[in-house]
């Protein structure tokens, strides 16, 4: 076999495209391999489809899979057609997709590597510049959002996300059925939703069924603009709620903590996190050890049970009964003479009607964890996302489930 037959069969080129030559350059490790189009062969506009005469050449080239650590070029004199309807055009050519510098084989393995690295770590693998390895990035995205059909998402979540060391944000609309994301947007206004439901056609705005979010009122005011019936189906998430509570038990243990250092008492010390904890997460022993504390007289303590008792809410199977419960709860936050649990009791009860959505709906934006992982994984591995386009893209890229290969060979 020589090396145009063995260049044809690793190519998988088919007719009319031929291998004419292949030329080796040993010094910068490199093989270009030069494919034509059997003479007498006919082309079609790549708008119409139309059989066109060939107008004239122009020579390409691609950056293919490398062959025997050798980077390989695919190189091409690709006529130009002229066509009845379109003018000139250049022919369509089975490996790559229009304007690609790289063969869709190519494409594909970065893609692949996209996935699992850094496009600063592909790109040096690869041979790539870093600009190089975002353009394959971009256009996979743009590739998959086009080619994302409308279809209705009953159960939405709507989230912030914080980049740049939480001075920015981005807010992501996130199908909670088939966990990914369908939309990033700037930050966390009003405004900045309002793109995503507009696009929405009717069936998609009607097929909405509940939305869970945190009490954020900018977000709750685009999805009253935009979706029918949209107070019955906001679901305040249960874990952003209980996010709030836990920030006043935080700030009661802080105030506390200061007061009893200064009369040289240091038991709250270095107890920051054993209040914020789960209680499922703790190991049987820390819950031991844990216990001398929740079971004391401290102010600490009592927030900390405010805390706790305050998750019975979502168990209710009745909206009635689980009002009844929060009532009471209400009243204990309101005696308690401590001011951020009584702050955080009244904006619970402003809000209250849809949090209780949940008993509906029961939904909430923890599905959307093994997204947040990744989120994480982008902001924290990728030193590259220094701007918001560039984060935005790349979740897209990793977590809308797009369909992101290229076409072609
Ligand atoms: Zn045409």
């Amino acid at each position: 076999m020589d090396d145009r037959a063995l260049y044809q069969t690793i190519l998988g080129l088919q007719a009319p495209w031929q291998v004419e030559r292949v030329e080796l350059r040993p010094e910068p490790g490199e093989v270009e391999v030069w494919v034509a189009a059997a003479a007498g062969m006919g082309f079609a506009c790549p708008e119409c489809d139309a059989a066109a005469p060939i107008h004239d050449h122009v020579e390409r080239r691609w950056r293919h899979l490398d062959t025997c650590q050798f980077r390989t070029l695919l190189c091409a004199r690709v006529p130009r057609l002229r066509c009845a309807t379109h003018g000139v055009r250049t022919a369509r050519v089975p490996w790559a997709e229009a304007g690609a510098r790289f063969t869709a084989l190519f494409e594909r393995l970065a893609i692949a590597w996209l996935r699992e690295s850094t496009p600063t770590a592909v790109a040096r693998r690869l041979g790539l510049s870093w600009d190089e390895a975002r353009g394959i990035m971009t256009r996979a995205v743009r590739r998959g959002l086009a080619r994302r059909q409308p279809s209705v998402v009953p159960h939405l979540g709507i989230d912030e996300k914080s980049f740049l060391k939480r001075h920015q944000y981005v807010s992501v609309v996130v199908d909670l059925d088939r966990p990914r994301i369908l939309h990033v947007a700037d930050d966390r206004k009003a405004v900045s939703l309002v793109e995503y439901f507009a696009s929405l056609g009717e069936a998609q705005r009607t097929g909405i069924e509940a939305i869970a979010m945190d009490m954020w009122e900018p977000y709750r005011h685009t999805v009253r603009a935009h979706v029918p019936d949209a107070d019955a189906k906001i679901v305040f998430d249960k874990f952003h709620v209980l996010q709030h509570v836990s920030t006043a038990v935080d700030t009661v243990r802080k105030q506390e903590h200061q007061a009893l250092l200064a009369a040289g008492d240091t038991r709250l010390t270095r107890t920051k996190y054993v209040w914020l904890r789960n209680p499922v997460n703790f190991s049987a022993t820390a819950w031991r050890e844990f216990a001398a504390l929740r079971n004391s007289t401290l102010q600490s303590a009592r927030a900390w049970a405010m805390k706790e008792s305050l998750r019975r809410l979502w168990d209710y199977t009745y909206v009635g009964a689980a009002r009844t419960f929060f009532r009471r709860w209400y009243g204990w936050a309101m005696r308690s003479r401590l001011e951020p649990m009584k702050k955080v009791a009244r904006m619970l009860q402003a809000h209250l009607d849809n949090i209780l959505t949940y008993l509906t709906h029961r939904i909430t934006n923890a599905v959307t964890e093994g997204l947040n992982a990744k989120i994480q994984w982008i902001k924290y591995s990728a030193r590259g996302y220094r701007n918001r386009e560039a984060f935005k893209m790349a979740i897209y890229f990793h977590c809308g489930g797009l369909d992101l290969d290229p076409r072609g060979a």
